[in-house]
Order: C-alpha cells, then structure tokens, then sequence
C-alpha cells in the first residue's frame, strides 16, 4: 500500500481535486483574509487560490469547536468508540494515501516515494495508535484514610488550536490531532501556508469516517493572522506548536496577554553528529550525511553538525562530499527520487544565503555551490552542500532548514561535547561509539531531548519526542502526550 509505482504521477497531481475552502462545523466556508496564493515548487507552477480565515473566521471556528466540545458528542463519548472512530479514520487515510502523498509532494516538494513510505505511513500508524491507546488510559485512586475517596481524573482540556509547519506537514498535523482527539477535545488546525491542501483533504477524511462535526475544524491562512488569532483567543484552552524558535516564543506572548492557556512549542534545531574515536568513521559520516539531506535539509532533526576527531577531520568531509554527490535532486514526483525540490523560492534564496556567507568567510566548500540546481524547469532545487568549519561558523551555528553538512574537527571528548552542546537548541543529537562506558557517560551529557547511538531517526510511537533549551518543552507521541490535553483533576468524597 505505501509503495510508490507507476510513471503517471504528473498526470495525476493535474487531476487532483484539491480543496481550498477552510472546514468549519463540517462544512466548507469562504474565508474573508486575503487568499493564499500557492506556488509548486517541483516546477513553479500556479496552484489553485486558497481561502484563508481572519480573525473574525476563526472565532467562528472556536466557537464550533467550543459548542461541539460542549455537546459531548466527541468529548462524552466512551473512549472504547472514540478510539474506534480514530481507527476508521487511520483507515480512510490509508485508503486514500495515494492521493495524500502526492498532494504533499505538489505541494511542499517532497518526494512522492517519501511521502507515501514514510510520511502516510506515519500518519496512518499515528491515529491507529492513539485510536487504541483511547480505552487504555488509566486514572489513580490515591491511598486516604477509610472514610474518604480521592480520584484523581484526566479530563480533556477543550478547545486545542494546532498550528503546524510544511516539513512534515502531516506527520506533524497527527501527532498533535490523534492524541488531542483521543481524549476528547475539539481542535481547530491552522496548517502551513505551503500544505494547506493535504491538511483540508485530511479534515475531509476525518468528516467521513465519523468524527462529528465542529470536531475538526481547519482555518487556513497567514501566520501572523490565522495563527496569531488562534494564539490571542480566550476561548481556546492549549496551542500545541511546532514551527521556528521564533514563532513558537510569539506563541508564549500571546497566551501571556490573553487567557494563559498552555502553549507546548516544538521548535527548530542544530542536531550535532558526535563521532567518537572508536566509532567506525564511514559508517558514522554516511548515516550522518543522509540524515542531514533528508526531506532536502528540511528538518527539524536534521544532523546538520558532523563532530569527529581532528585526525579524522580530512577524511570525514570526503566522504561526506561523496554522499553529497550521490544525493542529487530530480524529479519529486519520480518514483526512484530521494532528494526532490525545497519548498519555496525564499527558503532556496535563504539557503544558498548561508552558503554564500560562509564560503565568504573561510569555509572549506567540499561538496555542493552557491547556486541553485535544475531538476525540474522551474521548479526549486539546491543540490547538498558540505562545508568545513569551526564551531562558531553561522552555519555551524543557526538552523539553516536546507541540505547543508558542516564538518567540524574537535580535539577530546570534553571538547566534543562544548562544541555539541554548544548552540542555542537542544532538540537531538547523535552519539557513534561502541565503547559502552563512553556511550553511557557521553549521551547522558549531550542536551538534546533525544540522543540517537549508532543509529539516526530511530524511532516508534511508544517513545516522546521534544527538545529541551531553544527547541521547546513540547513533547510529541507516546502516552506522555496525552498530558498535554488533558486537566488533572481530584474529586474527594467524604463518605458517611
Ligand atoms: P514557522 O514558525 O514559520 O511556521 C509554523 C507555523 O506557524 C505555520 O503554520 C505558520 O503559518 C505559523 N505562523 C507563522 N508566523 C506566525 C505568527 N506570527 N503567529 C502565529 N502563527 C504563525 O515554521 P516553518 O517555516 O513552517 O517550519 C520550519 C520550522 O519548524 C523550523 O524551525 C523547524 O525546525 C521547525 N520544526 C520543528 C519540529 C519539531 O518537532 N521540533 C518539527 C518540524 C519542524
């Protein structure tokens, strides 16, 4: 099901049916914001406008979501078949991943052989297991004295506004959704500018596999006017974030100067690659390489910083460059494409920006240039970039969200770990040694909320995802989500 085959995928994007109304009470409505104009980056071509919501549509839609919240037809719902309704609804986006990933491709440029093998099966494993863990959740019954009970309950937040970046558009958009619905509340989701196609498609979805309206609502538009409208309403209870560092600290504003409602912001990072003496180099600098062109750079995880001894620094940055080299972009909507377009003219323009200034001041270019790569006509492509640098290097520094190494050479362990742990985020980081006391004392000591060892990327529903520093407090999938959304609440019965 989530393998790509087939030459006809040009063919089938002209065919889409793609919505582009905002999804409010189950019903598709006209927004009144200026519309959204967007562009494919796999060949630059014009999109169909999209309506987006002002102020004045979202508060429309938080009052849907509020009424239906208040209903209990999702949130009184046994949570057996609230958990069942989410599995019908995993169910119609693998019925209909096809469709989905290529949407996502149009849209954000992914390769649709990605989109469909790692993003929709994501997606789809996300809901089925939230849709499951729905009946499992367990309450306390605190030890009191005879003549008293104490239940301590979870009870769903209501109003959750979801507000999500175009990376992993909806990877992103279901680890915020499933847990938030599997414990009853309603959501507004204002997607990304660039995917707000595949977020519509997906509420459609929803709609028909039974979730009620108001549930699910969507309000398409500009950040700094859907988003932010969402941010600055009273009504609504907890915005789960994830986009820039920058974002996500407006996020934290508005709620300080509206209702205090619970922010949880997932932000960006600079995932340092630490390469111990011991580890085996080729190994360690490919798997560091791929993880770092993935999705074109586009990644929060990305392991965009290759720490490793000084000895080794030279032969490091070769390989790198061969991987570099091996990495090309081409066609997204090509079945045997890996690498496929940036998402937009300004994000190419940025990237190539970085690269420019760092070859400008003293960086070794190993792999990759300043310039942009055509794969498609049109379309918007920058081949990776491998650079030698020192660890105060603004590459080596600021997250660039493009497909660009930097290869630093550090001197010790002590070293190693100033230089990892050196930026302002805290997001992830990978560790290469199979020296067990080293693994142990050296992970413990990086400050990332994840530490990958001898792998990258690992990963699985059971286990949160979230930074610590600059990268947020937010923490993605596992039951520890369901915190997020829910009120911890004691009922204390004196008995007679
Ligand atoms: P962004 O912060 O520009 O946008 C994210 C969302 O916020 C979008 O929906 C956008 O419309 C909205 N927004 C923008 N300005 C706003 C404003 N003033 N008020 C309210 N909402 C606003 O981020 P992006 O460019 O979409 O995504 C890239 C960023 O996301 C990177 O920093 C990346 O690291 C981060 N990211 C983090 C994770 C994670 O799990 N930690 C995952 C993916 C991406």
């Amino acid at each position: 099901m989530f393998t790509a085959t087939g030459d006809d995928w040009a063919e089938r994007a002209a065919t889409l049916r793609l919505r582009t109304q905002m999804f409010v009470d189950g019903a598709w409505i006209e927004g009144s914001a200026e519309p959204l104009s967007p562009i494919s980056p796999r060949d630059g071509r014009k999109l169909p406008v999209i309506s987006a919501a002002s102020a004045a549509d979202v508060d429309r839609a938080v009052r849907s979501a509020r009424r239906a919240f208040e209903s209990g037809t999702w949130s009184r719902l046994a949570p057996r078949e609230r958990g069942q309704l989410l599995i019908a609804f995993a169910q119609k986006i693998h019925d209909n991943a096809e469709e989905l990933a290529l949407t996502i491709s149009l849209e954000m440029g992914k390769p649709l052989r990605e989109a469909l093998q790692t993003e929709l099966r994501a997606v789809v494993n996300c809901f089925r297991w939230y849709g499951e863990a729905a009946d499992k959740i367990l309450d306390e019954l605190p030890v009191t004295a005879p003549n008293s009970l104490a239940l301590v309950t979870r009870e769903p937040a209501g109003v959750v506004a979801a507000v999500v970046p175009w990376n992993f558009p909806l990877t992103m958009t279901a680890w915020k959704l499933a847990p938030a619905l599997a414990v009853g509340n309603s959501v507004i989701l204002k997607p990304a500018e660039h995917t707000t196609f595949s977020a519509l498609r997906l509420a459609e979805l929803a709609h028909e596999a039974g979730i009620p309206a108001g549930v699910l609502n969507v309000t398409p538009g500009a950040g700094d006017i859907a988003g932010r409208a969402l941010g600055e309403h009273r009504d609504v209870d907890i915005v789960t974030f994830t986009g820039s560092p920058e974002v996500g600290r407006r996020f934290l504003g508005y709620s300080a100067a509206s209702n205090g409602k619970r922010v949880w912001p997932e932000l960006g990072g600079k995932t340092a690659s630490l390469v111990l003496p011991d580890a085996d180099l080729e190994r360690a600098v490919r798997a560091t390489a791929d993880g770092c062109f993935y999705n074109q750079g586009q990644m929060c995880t990305a392991s965009s910083r290759l720490l490793v001894p000084r000895a080794q620094r030279d032969r490091a940055l070769e390989i790198a460059a061969d991987v570099a080299r091996e990495t090309l972009p081409a066609d997204p909507f090509s079945i045997t494409t890996s690498m496929g377009a940036i998402v937009s003219e300004k994000q190419l323009a940025s990237i190539a920006g970085f690269v420019q200034r760092a070859e400008a001041t003293g960086a070794e270019l190993a792999a990759g240039s300043t310039e942009r790569f055509t794969a498609v006509d049109g379309g918007s492509y920058f081949a990776p970039v491998v650079v030698g640098v020192t660890p105060d290097h603004e590459v080596a520094q600021r997250e660039i969200f493009g497909p660009v190494l930097s290869v630093i050479a550090y001197d010790d362990v002590e070293d190693a770990l100033a230089i990892a742990n050196g930026t302002e985020y805290g997001l992830a980081a990978a560790l290469w040694s199979t020296d067990l006391n080293a693994v142990h004392s050296v992970s413990r000591r990086l400050r990332a909320g994840v530490v990958w060892v001898n792998c990258f990327e690992e990963g699985d529903m059971t286990i949160p995802f979230g930074g610590v520093k600059g990268s947020g407090f937010g923490r993605d999938k596992s039951l520890h989500a369901i915190d997020k959304f829910t009120d911890m609440k004691t009922t204390w019965i004196e008995l007679a």
